[in-house]
This record gives C-alpha cells, sequence and structure tokens, in this order.
C-alpha cells in the first residue's frame, strides 16, 4: 500500500504547539499521570513504529475528498469498543467480511466506489456519562474501554493502567496486520463477496432483497463474461478508524512525515472526536486541528449551526476537501428537524464536508429486561431522514456510520430475521453499545442501496 519513501517518520517530541492540549481543558481522561508505569508506557509507544504512514492517510484524504464531491459513498462500520479478547482471527475476519458484504450491496445501489473503513485497530477508548459507576453498595471508577481499564467490576480491574496503552497498541498491530492479508490477499475477491451474500438470501427472510440480489448477481456476472480484470477486484483498500479520546496515546503516536514535515497521528487512517469532547475551546479539538489526518466530529441534536461553522473554521481552514467529516447522530426522532438548518448552513458557506449519519447513537434504549438496545427500525427510520434531509437541501449524503459486528449477536431488535429481547440472555456480548449483529447490517445495507436506488 505504500511507495518508497512514504514510511519515513519521525518522533514528534518538538514540534511546535502539539502540546498545547495540556494547557486546555481536557475531558474524559483517567487520571494516570502520577502511576509509577505512565513515563515508560508513553516512552514505549513514542519510540514504537507507526501504525499506519502518512502516504496512507493523504490517500485516504483524496478518497474522501471524492466523496465531499458526490463521486462516492463512505462506510464506517465496527465495534462500539473493541476488546482485547476480540482480535482473533475468527471475529476479525467476520467484521471485515460483513463490512465488505455490505459495501458490495451499497456499490451496486449508489453506482459510486464504496470507501471502506472499520472501528478496528484501535476503538478501545471509551467515553462515560459518569466518572464512577454504582452496583448496590459499591462504587468504582466507571469502565473507559480496554485501554484504560478493566470491564471486571473489582476495585483492581478498575484502576486505570497505562501500560494498557502498550497493550491497545500491540493488539492494533495484529489486527491491522491480518485486516491488511486478507484485504490485499484474495479474501476481498468481488466474486468470493458475492457467493456471501447468496448464504444471506438463502434466508427466507430476506426474500424481500431478491431483486436487488439478483441484480447484483448479473452485474458481477457480466463483469466475469467480459472478462473484466478480475485481479484488480480481488484487492480493496480498507482504512482504520477511531475516537481519538485519549489523548497520551494519541500524542505519543504522533509522527513527522518525512517528506512534508507535517504530523500525522499514526495510531489510525481517520480519527473523530466524539459528542462529549466536542468544545471548541477544548484539547481534542486543538490536538486534531494540528494534524494532518481527515477527522471527524460527532453532531448531536442539540449542535447549532454557528458551531458547526466554528468547527469548520477550527478543524479546516484551508478548506481541503476530504479532511472533514460531520457524523451526525440526531436520533430518528429529531433528524428531519434537526439536520437541515446545519446541512443548509455549511451549504451556503460553501464549505466541502462529508455528511455521514450515525444512526445508532440517538436511539439507544433500555429493553424491558434492563439491556441497552436499538431497535433496528428506529435505525432505518434515521438513515431514511438523512436521505431525505439531504435531498431536500440538494446536498449530497455521503455515507452510513455503524456500530456493527460480523457475529451472530443478540444485541438490537429487530430486523427480518426478529431478534427480540428474549435473546439477549445468550447472545449479548457488547461491553458498551449494542451492535447490528452480521444479518441486521447486512439487511441495513440493502435497504440502503434500494434507497438510494431511484435518486441515483
Ligand atoms: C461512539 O461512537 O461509540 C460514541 C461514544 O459516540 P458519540 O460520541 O456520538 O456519543
Ligand atoms: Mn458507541
Amino acid at each position: 500500500m505504500t511507495a518508497p519513501g512514504e514510511i519515513l517518520h519521525t518522533g514528534a517530541a518538538d514540534y511546535p504547539g502539539l502540546d498545547e492540549w495540556r494547557n486546555l481543558p481536557l475531558k474524559q481522561q483517567p487520571d494516570w499521570r502520577g502511576h509509577p508505569d505512565f513515563d515508560s508506557s508513553y516512552e514505549q509507544l513514542s519510540s514504537n513504529p507507526p501504525l499506519v504512514f502518512a502516504g496512507e492517510v493523504d490517500k485516504l484524504k483524496r478518497r474522501l475528498a471524492k466523496v465531499a464531491n458526490g463521486e462516492a459513498f463512505l462506510l464506517q462500520g465496527g465495534d462500539c469498543a473493541e476488546t482485547f479478547d476480540g482480535v482473533t482471527a475468527d471475529k476479525i475476519s467476520a467484521r471485515v467480511k460483513t463490512i465488505l458484504q455490505m459495501a458490495v450491496v451499497l456499490t451496486y445501489g449508489a453506482s459510486l466506489p464504496v470507501v471502506k473503513m472499520g472501528r478496528m485497530a484501535g476503538q478501545y477508548a471509551k467515553p462515560r456519562s459518569s466518572d464512577m459507576e454504582t452496583r448496590g453498595d459499591v462504587t468504582l471508577p466507571a469502565f473507559r474501554g480496554e485501554i484504560v481499564n478493566g470491564y471486571d467490576f473489582t476495585e483492581e480491574s478498575r484502576i486505570p493502567d497505562p501500560k494498557r496503552m502498550v497493550e491497545a497498541y500491540n493488539k492494533s498491530a495484529s489486527t491491522l496486520n491480518l485486516i491488511r492479508a486478507f484485504t490485499e490477499g484474495g479474501f476481498a475477491d468481488l466474486r468470493a463477496v458475492q457467493q456471501w451474500n447468496k448464504g444471506f438470501m438463502e434466508n427466507p427472510a430476506h426474500a424481500k432483497y431478491e431483486q436487488i440480489a439478483g441484480e447484483i448477481d448479473r452485474a458481477v456476472r457480466f463483469m466475469e463474461a467480459c472478462g473484466a480484470d478480475f485481479e484488480g477486484l480481488k484487492r480493496t483498500e480498507f482504512y482504520s478508524a477511531h475516537e481519538a479520546l485519549l489523548l497520551d496515546y494519541e500524542r505519543a503516536l504522533t509522527r513527522i512525515d518525512s517528506r512534508t514535515g507535517q504530523p500525522y497521528v499514526t495510531s489510525g487512517h481517520f480519527v473523530w472526536i466524539g459528542e462529549r469532547t466536542r468544545e471548541l475551546d477544548g484539547a481534542h479539538m486543538d490536538y486534531l486541528s494540528r494534524v494532518q489526518n481527515p477527522v471527524g466530529v460527532k453532531l448531536g441534536p442539540n449542535t447549532t449551526a454557528e458551531t458547526v461553522l466554528e468547527i469548520i473554521e477550527k478543524l479546516d481552514p484551508n478548506r481541503e476537501p476530504g479532511r472533514l467529516t460531520f457524523i451526525s447522530r440526531m436520533g430518528a426522532a429529531n433528524i428531519r428537524e434537526k439536520l437541515p438548518a446545519l446541512v443548509e448552513t455549511v451549504r451556503d458557506s460553501g464549505a466541502k464536508v462529508v455528511w455521514v449519519t450515525d444512526p445508532m447513537h440517538g436511539n439507544t434504549i433500555t429493553a424491558k429486561n434492563g439491556y441497552k438496545t436499538r431497535r433496528f427500525d428506529d435505525v432505518m427510520d434515521e438513515v431514511r431522514g438523512f436521505f431525505e434531509v439531504h435531498q431536500a437541501a440538494g446536498t449530497y449524503p455521503g455515507g452510513l456510520h455503524v456500530e456493527m459486528t460480523g457475529d451472530d449477536v443478540a444485541e438490537c431488535l429487530g430486523g427480518s430475521d426478529e431478534i427480540d429481547e428474549n435473546a439477549f440472555d445468550e447472545r449479548y456480548e457488547t461491553l458498551v453499545d449494542p451492535r447490528l449483529n452480521h444479518k441486521q447490517s447486512l439487511e441495513m445495507a440493502f435497504l440502503v442501496a434500494e434507497a438510494l436506488k431511484p435518486v441515483k
């Protein structure tokens, strides 16, 4: 994936401004600077090789510039929170496979290239609504993702441990290694992906997608009959993304690219700022304003049009296409009311951003039996609302950001192959937010493809 000369990076120890975030309000971090292992963990990360290379990051930015221009579609998918135990060949391949399957369906629906990106190889840090968690009469620090502390509800496990940052780096390196092998080594062959989709269609619950599945199948066979270059179609680009929440980790993995002399976060290709840490004068905004990666910002239902313009000014002052992605997460009940003003304001300002819908985080509910869940129908309703808003504004709905897995879990309610809450006791695995399972993810792709077809 890299050309000669692209892999040379140096540390960013004295780069001007990169440490300004340390003087700014900083939310959602563990208090671990005094920990005896903090300095050695930080130094270890600082001298480790980059996980991704500046040349790849620049290429992704060019791909996202196409999305901003309405010439490609973006699919971001993966766990809410990756886990160290989840770094197995089976689980990683199932997730990559599901994203590739979704991408084929979306490519057909949109008649456009799909930029594929996993919430993978670094999605280990979680923001929490409260610093502490109480169960019965015991109160302990909240779980902040396995890069910070353990999920088990014991004092020992919940104490933040900086060595976990090194472990997260190592797990991310193995994950990326496998992703690169899969996507370069034949696993992503379009014909294989189409065979997997046929497996999905064998379930009578999915008969309603027969027409579109048949059309995709004919298109693939047509290409084959024409002698299309299947060597080229065996490989695909696949990018990594995570929330840049834990700034000690991001800072330690920042490198200066020798070609351009510019800083890059090398923990992943694309990083985003979450809804809880996107204050304009806060540490996260400042830090990401100083690196070259394409960046995302989550926008919840209380976001104002002024804020959106200020974020553009802060993160994309040069109006560089592909640099900035807005990931709206309004909730199905709000999107048709709240998103139009934001989209219209950005449109009228002349700025070119990528607009993506995250139909998960505004639709979280608690099931009767206590599990945190989301209804498939609410998720789809938000996606439809997103397309409607963009169609009305004459702007481009650039993509989807979903919490999903390739496994047969039961965490979200509904879908044609109906999941109900009775299944949660057996098949609920997520440590934080509920994910679409394999079938629900593919079903979403078919529904989105149907929604895209008439407007293309
Ligand atoms: C997330 O993406 O898992 C998340 C915490 O999202 P948000 O910042 O939109 O709440
Ligand atoms: Mn989440």
